[in-house]
């Protein structure tokens, strides 16, 4: 009935997350409000990592994405769960350091490492560095030598493949800000010269072809290109990078429509192709390394907003404003993106209006979702937007001095605070006068 396991009806017919009315969580911490069910959280991370077993017998690490979704509870939630995490800032390694997050687990990546982040990582003994340039390559080489340390090292790779997705979320094709180019030469290049640097440790290749994709042929592809590449630095060298980084962009549902294959089917068919082309080019089979982002925590998540003023212009819409928006999730003013709308205190009823909701920040541009199917819609309705655990707590800004939501995360019929809300002294915090 709905898109995603974590959300049922209760007797009253209201939406429910994880057994807990919407409704009453939406009276109890105000609105908006992120709400997570923690179990599905846990599931998801436990099916990546059965199909690590599964298809590359344990030699593998799931590494969660942590961009999607970071607070200390959620890196508590992978320390738990045995998995490792990927950052791409200071304040992302911070975060999970905080949390007690073991240092070796995590991959930090990003296509501007600043100085004093790559310091940070290099001191703090984070397990493997993604370098995405030659810049950053002789720059944290510097600071490898600096510190006395020797660095685990992994560099992007571009594998030209093509991602069918929408063009900001597309990563693996030459034109990219990430990562080095195969066909130029410039990724034998950096090869050539990462073997020179006795403080860093080349330990494999990396790739990230782009986010939500629901094929799974580029997937495919990519792991071939990628092979063929580590192949290729075997005959030049001599020298067997051990682990590849297959990245993450593993699509969801958002609509009742998306019908994304499931992880396993995505694990089973790369798998295979890893060990046929490994096998091809006479290599080891790598250690496989993985980075859900999305996928990990995208269903797990709704929001819950109070609707406020509707505006029905006759002939043209209807506007129904909520008490959120961009500042709580940016995604549809930035890449137009589906969500699935509902009333949660009137889930059974079936959905007989179709309304564009609107955010309340200063810009036209600021909506949740245009055209969207919803149930007869009144003010005071809890409204729920579905599948927004991923991208949205992470990009929340302040604009308009809007506070940012708390956080809830449900588990097993009981709620807590994982981040709490912002005030209006949190506004001011950094004020300095
Ligand atoms: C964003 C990102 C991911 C996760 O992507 P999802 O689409 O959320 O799974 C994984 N690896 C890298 C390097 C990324 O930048």
């Amino acid at each position: 009935m709905f898109i995603s396991d974590c959300l049922n009806v209760n007797k009253e017919g209201h939406l429910t997350i994880g057994g807990l009315s919407t409704v009453q969580l939406a009276e109890k911490y105000g609105t908006p409000l992120y709400v997570m069910d923690e179990n599905l959280i846990r599931e998801n991370i436990r099916s990546f990592k059965k199909s690590i077993e599964r298809y590359y017998g344990g030699h593998g690490l799931v590494a969660y994405a942590s961009k999607a979704f970071a607070c200390k509870a959620m890196y508590a939630i992978c320390k738990d769960e045995g998995i490792g995490v990927d950052v791409v800032s200071g304040g992302e390694l911070y975060t999970a350091l905080q949390a007690g997050f073991q240092p070796e687990n995590i991959v930090f990546h990003g296509n501007n490492k600043t100085p004093d982040e790559l310091t940070m990582a290099v001191e703090t003994g984070v397990g493997r560095i993604v370098v995405d340039n030659i810049s950053e390559l002789h720059l944290l080489d510097g600071i490898a030598r600096a510190a006395g340390k020797k660095v685990r090292i992994m560099f992007r790779i571009k594998p030209g493949v093509d991602a069918h997705t929408h063009s900001f979320i597309r990563t693996g094709q030459i034109d990219s800000k990430f990562g080095f180019a195969l066909e130029t030469g410039e990724a034998m290049a950096a090869v050539d010269e990462a073997l020179k640097l006795p403080e860093l440790t080349l330990v494999g290749l990396h790739c990230h072809i782009g986010s939500q994709i629901f094929d799974i042929e580029p997937f495919e592809h990519a792991a071939q290109v990628m092979l063929q590449f580590m192949g290729d630095v075997k005959k030049k060298h001599g020298a067997v990078l051990r682990e590849l980084n297959l990245g993450g962009g593993f699509g969801i549902k958002y609509l009742p429509e998306h019908d994304p294959d499931d992880y396993d089917t995505y694990m089973k068919r790369v798998s295979t192709v890893v060990k046929k082309t490994a096998a091809q080019q006479d290599l080891p089979e790598p250690f496989i390394l993985i980075e859900p982002g999305r996928s990990i925590v995208g269903p797990a998540g709704i929001t819950l907003y109070k609707v406020g003023a509707i505006k029905e212009i006759p002939g043209v819409r209807t506007y129904v404003s909520i008490d959120g928006g961009m500042g709580d999730n940016p995604r549809y003013i930035l890449y137009q993106s589906d969500y699935d709308v509902m009333i949660a205190n009137k889930a059974t009823q079936q959905k007989t209006e179709v309304v564009t909701v609107a955010g309340k920040c200063c810009e036209s541009g600021d909506l949740i979702q245009e055209n969207a199917p919803i149930q007869h819609v009144e003010v005071g309705d809890v409204l729920a937007v579905l599948a927004t655990g991923a991208y949205n707590y992470s990009m929340a800004s302040n604009y308009n001095r809007i506070p940012r939501p708390a956080v809830v995360f449900v588990k097993d019929g009981k709620d807590r605070l994982a981040v709490r809300r912002e005030t209006y002294e949190d506004l001011v915090r950094c004020d300095c006068e």
